[in-house]
């Protein structure tokens, strides 16, 4: 075990976006940030993109580990966190971040889009927190972040699976946070608003006009301003903070 890491931190989907800068945030010496991804289809690119993030990480004195792991297939999440405890034998934040969108409106809606999607988006960190809950109980200390979205709280055409996914995080979160709290464990969702990242690039420019007609303070979010958030409830300062969804969309939702 390396003696030298005072701190475990595990974010899912950490090889682009806001996982990425989330992984970055959470960087200081003392740490060791893991992360996966996975994306059937160009290994090549997902492997430089996480290069890129673990050379992002250790540029803050932090050591970085990416692996190519499913969030939705229980082997691979098991691998995965066995690879955090053989390292560092501990669990200090978990970020639920890993999401896909498959967009239809529901009367289209293919039953592999409804499943694809909630597989990634709900039982991902299902599985994710089952296993790192077991440890942090142990540990009678731990941060579990679950990143939601304002369409869980608002609806939105064309996403009923996304939609359901993120509001059903919002439920999970809420609930582990009651079960957990008596051993020191916190649970809490960041729910983003309209993001600039490869989720959002893929939308028309007609619906990214749209969705900025409705933002208040008149831009974009980055990822940068969602990891802010999830760095303060992964924080000593959030301690009293639990079963808590912030959200960070620029006063979309208010
Ligand atoms: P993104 O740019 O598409 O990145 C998604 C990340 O998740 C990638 O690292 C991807 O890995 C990973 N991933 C996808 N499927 C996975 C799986 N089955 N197992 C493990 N990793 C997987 O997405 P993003 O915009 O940063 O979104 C991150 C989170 O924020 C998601 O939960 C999303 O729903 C939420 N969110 C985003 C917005 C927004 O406006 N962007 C708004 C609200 C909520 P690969 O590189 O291998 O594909």
């Amino acid at each position: 075990m390396a003696a030298e890491i005072e701190r475990a931190v595990v974010v899912t989907g950490g090889s682009r976006g806001i996982g990425r800068a989330i992984c970055q945030a959470l960087a200081e010496a003392g740490t060791h940030v893991f992360f996966n991804y996975y994306t059937p289809g160009d290994r090549e690119a997902e492997e430089t993109a996480a290069a890129e993030t673990r050379e992002l990480v250790e540029a803050s004195g932090a050591k970085a580990t990416g692996i190519w792991a499913n969030v939705a297939d229980k082997e691979q999440v098991e691998t995965f966190f066995k690879q955090v405890m053989e390292t560092c034998g501990r669990i200090d934040v978990l970020v639920n971040n890993a999401g896909i969108t498959r967009d239809n409106l529901l009367v289209r809606m293919k039953e592999k889009e409804w499943d694809d999607v909630l597989e990634v988006n709900l039982k991902g960190p299902f599985l994710c927190i089952q296993i790192a809950s077991r440890v942090m109980m142990k540990q009678r200390s731990g941060r579990i972040i679950n990143i939601a979205s304002i369409v869980g709280v608002v609806g939105n055409p064309g996403q009923a699976n996304y939609v359901a996914s993120k509001a059903g995080i919002i439920g999970l979160t809420k609930t582990a946070a009651r079960e957990y709290a008596s051993r020191g464990v916190t649970v809490n969702a960041v729910a983003p608003g309209f993001i600039e990242t490869d989720m959002t690039a893929k939308l028309s420019q007609k619906v990214k006009a749209a969705m900025l007609a409705q933002i208040p303070l008149g831009r974009a979010g980055t990822p940068a301003d969602v990891a802010a958030a999830v760095k303060f409830l992964a924080s000593e300062d959030a301690a009293y903070l639990t079963g808590q969804v912030i959200h960070v969309s620029g006063g979309m939702y208010m």
